[in-house]
């Protein structure tokens, strides 16, 4: 499917202090497309996008988020 409506998709990762991750999996199944989401340093986020049909990843670290290192994305 091209250019979904809900084009943008937030996940909340686990505040850790110890061991900063550089990348996230991410598996985009819409697009049958394995990609990471790197992290951008200045606003302390990870983002991935698919490249064939657009879809934003963005991942936010904060209170009550997930520890999990690999998504999947549809
Ligand atoms: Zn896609």
């Amino acid at each position: 499917m091209l250019f979904p409506q809900s084009k943008n998709i937030y996940f909340l990762l686990m505040n850790k202090k110890r061991e900063p991750r550089k990348w996230i999996g991410v598996n985009f199944t819409c697009c049958n497309f394995y990609g990471r989401a790197y992290k951008n340093e200045v606003k302390k986020e990870y983002l991935a996008q698919c490249p064939k049909c657009g879809r934003v990843i963005r991942f936010i670290v904060g209170q009550g988020g997930t520890d999990q290192r690999f998504f999947e994305v549809r």
